[in-house]
């Protein structure tokens, strides 16, 4: 049986991620049990351990600063995550932005006016309770771990206090009240505040959406299992405004399109499901929420929530900053505020999953082998180009066949060990295709290219390699 065909529910069914264990992983923080039901985490934890390791093995996630110890669940993506990141990034952008023509994109500052976060709501309300345990002085937050520490036992806690997730800072050389700032700690309200400058210059009318990625900041209490929930993370969030009576329907629309998106790009079915949220687990903006989550090794996470804002963001910011951030729809003659359902979704954590959803181990020619069965799309590598030897006489061949390729898909060029290695590094990396040029290539102007599903070759004249490849892309 695959790994893939191994990997099963188990039973920690709360939602919550597993909080940190005795870092048994040496780099990460590991999994242990859940400290709110209570259940062991993992069916399979080795698929959690065998992920990790191939990311640092192969170079698709460090710990930050490892020359100086790391800094707590903080990681650098390696040249295959910053390419993975990318393929994620763009699948988003392309289902989102590309393939319609009611939503556009911004990109706002990270920094910004303190009084955006005044106005949303995130000074006063976006804070996690905090709990000190008084024996062994670790820190938690007290909606996750009940009444006992999760690192010794012990039932003396402190009284919960609120601790606001923002990071602050100073902006100019002096560092007082005037000059308080934040990191985001989410990029939609770039979105919201940006409402009329959009609307003016793009002639758009709702219902229509404003889509962003990038970098958010949260100062977690207990940050956590690899790149799950960190510190510093990516996202991809879209606010999609709609006349007020239709956000019901929309928000329908959105959880469905949603959810389609990730199996689309690989994920099976069952290993996702949408969840809505009970309304005391609402947040204070929405009139409904709808978790898109993954089956990740130690139980459900979220990867995507889904809300509908109704009109709290636009008419809160137009309160604070005196400025109406209302539609004017022509054909009624009426002013109103329109409704913003809004699909964010993590990029970092979301990456995280196609790895683990796609980690595979077979047998091959009587041989074991790593696989990531990566969709097409989102494999680092789509095309590796590979010469049979590195004798004088292959090597001009493969250099040509590789940048007529390089023009068109993005590749990796390998021509040292035995080729059947050669191979199994592909596949360990989920690189779709390989082209091999071999000493017979020289006389017939043909390559060999090899799947890394179904291990199959075809023999392909170089001359039609790169058309065979984009057919196989765009099916
Ligand atoms: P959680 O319940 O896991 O804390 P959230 O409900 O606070 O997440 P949102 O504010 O809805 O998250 O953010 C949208 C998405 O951003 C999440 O679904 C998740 O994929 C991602 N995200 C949020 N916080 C983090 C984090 N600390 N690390 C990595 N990704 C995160």
């Amino acid at each position: 049986m695959s790994a893939r065909a191994a990997k099963s529910a188990g039973g920690h069914t709360c939602g919550r991620p597993v909080a940190r264990g005795a870092g048994e992983l040496g780099w990460i923080d590991a999994v242990s049990s859940c400290v709110t039901c209570h259940a062991m985490p993992t069916p399979d934890p080795s698929l959690f351990d065998a992920v990790v390791n191939l990311s640092k093995r192969r170079g698709f996630v460090f710990p930050s600063a490892e020359i100086y110890g790391g800094i707590r669940s903080t990681y650098d993506w390696g040249p295959l995550g910053a390419l993975l990141l990318r393929n994620v990034r763009e699948a988003w952008w392309r289902s989102m932005i590309q393939e319609r023509d009611d939503v556009v994109q911004i990109d706002a500052a990270i920094l910004t006016n303190p009084r955006v976060w005044e106005a949303s709501g995130h000074l006063a309300t976006f804070t996690d309770p905090l709990v000190d345990c008084r024996n062994c002085k670790e820190r938690w937050r007290a909606d996750e771990i009940g009444d006992t520490c999760p690192n010794c036992g012990s039932h003396d806690l402190t009284e919960a206090r609120p601790f606001n997730l923002m990071f602050k800072t100073y902006v100019g050389p002096i560092e007082d009240g005037s000059s308080v700032a934040y990191l985001r700690p989410e990029t939609a309200q770039g979105m919201f505040v940006n409402f009329l400058n959009v609307l003016q210059t793009t002639r758009k009318r709702p219902p229509f959406g404003i889509a962003q990625i990038g970098r958010s900041f949260r100062n977690e209490i207990t940050p956590g299992n690899f790149v799950f929930r960190t510190r510093e993370f990516e996202q991809m969030e879209m606010e999609y405004f709609v006349p007020p009576d239709e956000s019901p329907r929309w928000f329908e629309y959105w959880c469905g399109q949603r959810l389609g998106w990730y199996e689309r790009y690989g994920i099976p079915g069952d290993m996702l499901r949408l969840r809505k949220h009970e309304v005391e687990e609402l947040s204070h903006y929405s009139s409904g929420t709808a978790d898109v989550e993954f089956r990740f090794p130690w139980g459900w996470g979220e990867l995507e929530g889904i809300a509908n804002r109704t009109d709290f963001d636009l008419s809160a910011h137009s309160k604070v900053s005196g400025t109406k951030l209302e539609y004017f729809d022509q054909a009624t003659g009426e002013h109103y505020t329109p409704h913003a359902i809004e699909p964010a979704a993590g990029l970092t954590r979301t990456a995280m999953a196609f790895l683990l959803a796609a980690y595979d181990e077979d047998v091959v020619a009587g041989e074991p082998r790593t696989v990531l069965r990566l969709h097409k799309r989102i494999a680092p590598y789509q095309v590796a180009v590979l010469p049979l030897s590195k004798k004088e006489t292959l090597v001009p061949l493969a250099k040509d066949v590789l940048h007529g390729l390089q023009r068109r898909f993005v590749c990796e060029y390998d021509e040292t060990q035995a080729i059947g290695r050669r191979y199994r590094r592909q596949d360990e990396i989920g690189t779709p295709f390989c082209v091999t040029i071999d000493f017979q290539s020289l006389d017939d102007h043909a390559v060999t290219v090899r799947d890394r599903d179904s291990t199959e070759q075809v023999r392909l004249p170089i001359d039609e390699v790169t058309r065979y490849l984009s057919e196989q892309f765009d099916s």
